[in-house]
């Protein structure tokens, strides 16, 4: 599978040294405050189970299918996802944990469907990469492990067709 990479963006070591800055950062925010984490799957698995492992607070926690159509290694800007699947947590904050923000079309459905079914205490999103770019939606993340160029990742629970979740490192995909 390395043998696929362009080049390697981040080591395990380096991913999880930022891990623990990033936990500390959100342990010292929602410390005393009622914290659902809602995880989207499949692309943060990965960094979701390492991060909260280092958070060590009674937190919650919920997963969301979300799918992405990808043509390539573009986004088609189609999001899918069954909010009626969305738990309740009206008496909640609420983290959003993504693998990476791009376009910005995944976040800004998925904050705008928990704003207006769940209407939480509070909601932030947190991400392991952000791509630096205009976006399609104009929407940030509250937490970013690390900021790339635009370019295609995979890895660390990032897939292209699938393939290399479980890759340990973050890298760029070879042009076929
Ligand atoms: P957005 O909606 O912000 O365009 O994209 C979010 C989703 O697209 C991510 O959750 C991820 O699944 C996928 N995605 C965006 N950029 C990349 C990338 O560089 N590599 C991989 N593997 N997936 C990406
Ligand atoms: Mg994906």
């Amino acid at each position: 599978m390395h043998a696929d990479l362009d080049r390697v963006l981040f080591r395990e070591d380096e991913i999880a040294r930022r891990l623990d800055t990033l936990a500390s950062e959100i342990t010292t925010d929602y410390m005393g405050k009622e914290l659902t984490v809602l995880a989207i799957l499949n692309g943060s698995l990965i960094f979701m189970a390492d991060l909260l492992r280092r958070i060590p607070l009674p937190l919650e926690l919920d997963c969301l299918r979300v799918r992405s159509y990808y043509d390539e290694m573009e986004s088609s800007g189609q999001v899918s996802f069954d909010r009626s699947a969305l738990p309740k947590l009206a008496d909640r904050h609420v983290l959003l944990l993504d693998d990476i923000l791009d376009s910005g079309q995944t976040l800004a459905a998925i904050v705008e469907a928990v704003r207006e079914d769940v209407k939480p205490l509070s909601i932030r999103s947190c991400v392991l990469l952000r791509k630096i770019k205009t976006r399609a939606r104009p929407i940030e993340a509250d937490y970013v492990g690390f900021n790339i160029g635009d370019e295609f990742v995979v890895g660390y629970g990032l897939d292209y067709q699938e393939r290399y979740r479980n890759l340990s490192v973050i890298g760029v995909l070879r042009k076929p």
